[in-house]
């Protein structure tokens, strides 16, 4: 169990100083480092390794050369360059690799890796929807010393875009509310979710979300922490709230199911990786956890 937020994969933090950022334009000419090869959710892994070993060291593989697209430089690991690039849809595994898909809770990656992972699964779809002005569609190029990119004939400068969204974890006693998407494995729960639209404070969008997904009332609505989520660019922001009233009324345009449960009988939760995990195990199950701040209301 994690014991702060800061400690959970993708958040900077938790790589202790092993990972330092880095932008195009403070890219080594050589090209030799670690190459993160992604292709859609999954990335190329050397067969046989452990850690950080899986990724490959030096130049672009032989069996990559030429079907790597959106290359990028994203920042040093323990000193090494790490590559990032998106292998062309058509390549089949070569030999001596194994294709893992990027499903945080699902894989037996170290956080390190799972966290460069996310990393460099992001550096490339920046890469690859990037490379045109939103504002008027000729080329663009990287800004030096910053990860946006300017366009040469409007000037028009944008940058990576973040999509902030709230998870929630509504209390009521011993029982907590949880819910169930349709695509999620079956018997899986998990919390009420979403992004937050245009204009609204964090709060408002906690409020918004559990109106329009599960239609009951809260009050006390605290932060508990966040978590970077690079699929493709999320923060997700975390909260508790306390149940004030009405029935559950399930949307069914997001939801399979909602419902209470017990703090002693939860079903299938999030992955150990996941913020969602995280709030489960500090927030619903206070006695197990032995975390001081359950039970108190407000701040
Ligand atoms: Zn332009």
């Amino acid at each position: 169990m994690y014991a702060s937020t800061s400690q959970l994969p993708f958040n900077f933090e938790s790589f202790e100083g092993r990972f330092v950022p880095g932008n195009s334009t403070a890219a080594p000419s050589d090209r030799e480092g670690r190459w993160f090869l992604v292709q859609n959710q999954s990335i190329f892994l050397l067969e046989g390794r452990k850690g950080v070993d899986q990724i490959p060291l030096g130049q672009i593989p032989e069996a990559f050369e030429g079907r790597v697209e959106s290359i990028v430089y994203f920042g040093n690991y323990l000193g090494t360059p790490c590559w990032a690039g998106s292998v062309v849809a058509t390549l089949e595994l070569p030999a001596g690799f194994v294709c893992e898909r990027l499903a945080p809770g699902q894989i037996q990656l170290s956080d390190d890796l799972l966290s460069l992972c996310g990393l460099a699964q992001q550096a490339t779809t920046w890469e690859a929807t990037s490379w045109h002005c939103p504002r008027c569609g000729e080329p663009a190029v990287s800004i030096r010393g910053e990860r946006g990119k300017r366009c040469l004939r409007c000037k028009f400068d944008h940058y990576p875009h973040l999509h902030p969204a709230v998870i929630v974890l509504i209390r009521d006693g011993d029982r907590i509310l949880l819910t169930r998407k349709s695509f999620w494995s079956k018997g899986r729960y998990g919390l009420v979710a979403g992004f937050l639209d245009i204009g609204e404070s964090l709060e408002a969008g906690v409020r918004r979300e559990i109106h329009e997904e599960v239609g009951v009332q809260v009050r006390d609505i605290r932060y508990v922490g966040s978590q970077y989520w690079p699929f493709p660019s999320q923060i997700m922001i975390g909260f508790v709230a306390t149940y004030a009233g009405g029935e559950i009324r399930v949307d069914h345009s997001e939801l399979e199911d909602a419902r209470w449960f017990s703090v002693h009988e939860l079903p299938e939760i999030p992955g150990q990786h996941s913020i969602a995990r995280f709030i489960l195990d500090h927030y619903a199950r206070p006695e197990e956890a032995g975390n001081p701040a359950i039970g108190q209301s407000g701040n």
